[in-house]
C-alpha cells in the first residue's frame, strides 16, 4: 500500500469549453495551477468518446471503444500525479445515450473525449507530490511508494544520487555541514507521528545512519541561499532564499524559479559534491 497524508488543499471548480479534449485540459489545468497530486470529479456531456480497458492479463490495455456520438457523462473521475515529469491525468468514465427509448451505459478508462460541456471539481493537494512509475506487480505505471532510488528516467536521473549513497555519505556529511549552533530554523517542526510513506520491503536495506538528537536535526536540515536541493522530481535545484511566507525560492536546472514548502518535505542530510552542499529532499513527511 501507497499511502500520503494532505493537510494543504485547494480546491478548483470550474467548467470546460466545448470542444476541449480530455485528458489533456486537465493535464493543461494541473501544469498551470502548479499541481502535482490532485482529484478530478466532473459531469457534462461529450461529443465523442474513447474508452477501454485493461487486459490484466496480456498487460496491454485493450483496443479503445471508440463512441462517435453524443452522450452523457454521468460521472467523470479521475485524478492527478506525475509521469515522466508532466503532470498526468488518469480519468475513468460512464457515460449513456438514448437509443430508441432505450437509455444504454458503457464505461470504462477514459482514452480521449471532447468535451461538449463539463463541469469539474477538482481537489489538489500541495504537500504531496505523486509520482508515476512502472509497477512490475500489474504492467501499470502507479503511483510509487519507495524510498529507494527512483529510476534515472526521472528528472533528477542525470544528476541522480542514489538513496543508499546519500545515507552513506550521510553520517559524515552532517556534522561537518551543520550551521554555527547560534543558527536557529525559522520553523520548527511539531510533533511527529503519522505522515510518513510506509515502508516498502527492500532487498538492500540501507547502511546504519549516525543518530542525532532531534535538536542537531533540527539545526542540520535547513537549507539556505546559495545551498542546493535534490529533488526527485526537479532534480538538483539552487536555492535562492525564502519568500515572505517562509517558502524556500529554488531554481531548477532548467533555469525555471519555484517556490516550494519545507513543512511538507523531510530534508535529508546533506551530501557534498563539486564543492555544493546538496540536501537530498522528499515528499511525504507531516511535520
Ligand atoms: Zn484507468
Amino acid at each position: 500500500m501507497v499511502v500520503y497524508e494532505s493537510e494543504r488543499v485547494r480546491r478548483l471548480i470550474g467548467r470546460l469549453d466545448r470542444g476541449q479534449e480530455l485528458p489533456t485540459a486537465f493535464e493543461d489545468l494541473a501544469r498551470e495551477r502548479d499541481a502535482s497530486a490532485g482529484w478530478i470529479r466532473a459531469l457534462g456531456a461529450f461529443e465523442r468518446v474513447e474508452l477501454c480497458e485493461y487486459d490484466q492479463k496480456a498487460r496491454v490495455y485493450r483496443p479503445a471503444r471508440k463512441l462517435d456520438w453524443p452522450c452523457e457523462i454521468l460521472s467523470l473521475e479521475g485524478n492527478l500525479s506525475m509521469k515522466e515529469g508532466e503532470p498526468f491525468a488518469h480519468l475513468h468514465a460512464t457515460v449513456s445515450r438514448e437509443v430508441d427509448g432505450k437509455v444504454e451505459v458503457v464505461g470504462g478508462h477514459l482514452v480521449s473525449g471532447t468535451v461538449f460541456a463539463c463541469e469539474f471539481a477538482v481537489e489538489i493537494y500541495d504537500d504531496v507530490h505523486l509520482v508515476r512509475e512502472e509497477d512490475a506487480a500489474t504492467g501499470l505505471s502507479l503511483w510509487e511508494g519507495s524510498e529507494r532510488a527512483a529510476p534515472a528516467t526521472t528528472a533528477s536521473g542525470a544528476e541522480g544520487v542514489t538513496w543508499a549513497q546519500v545515507a552513506d555519505v550521510s553520517g559524515g556529511v552532517a556534522s561537518a555541514a551543520a550551521p554555527p549552533a547560534a543558527h536557529v530554523p525559522r520553523r520548527r517542526r511539531g510533533p511527529k507521528g503519522g505522515g510518513k510513506l510506509p515502508p516498502v520491503p527492500s532487498p538492500d536495506p540501507l547502511p546504519q545512519r549516525r543518530r542525532m538528537s532531534e535538536e542537531e536535526f533540527l539545526e542540520t536540515r535547513h537549507p539556505e541561499r546559495g545551498d542546493f536541493i535534490d529533488h526527485r522530481q526537479f532534480g538538483v535545484c539552487r536555492v535562492e532564499g525564502e519568500d515572505a511566507e517562509g517558502g524556500l525560492r529554488i531554481r531548477l536546472p532548467s533555469g525555471v524559479r519555484k517556490v516550494i514548502r519545507l513543512d511538507f518535505l523531510e530534508v535529508l542530510a546533506p551530501y557534498e559534491d563539486g564543492g555544493r552542499r546538496v540536501y537530498p529532499v522528499r515528499p511525504g513527511r507531516k511535520r
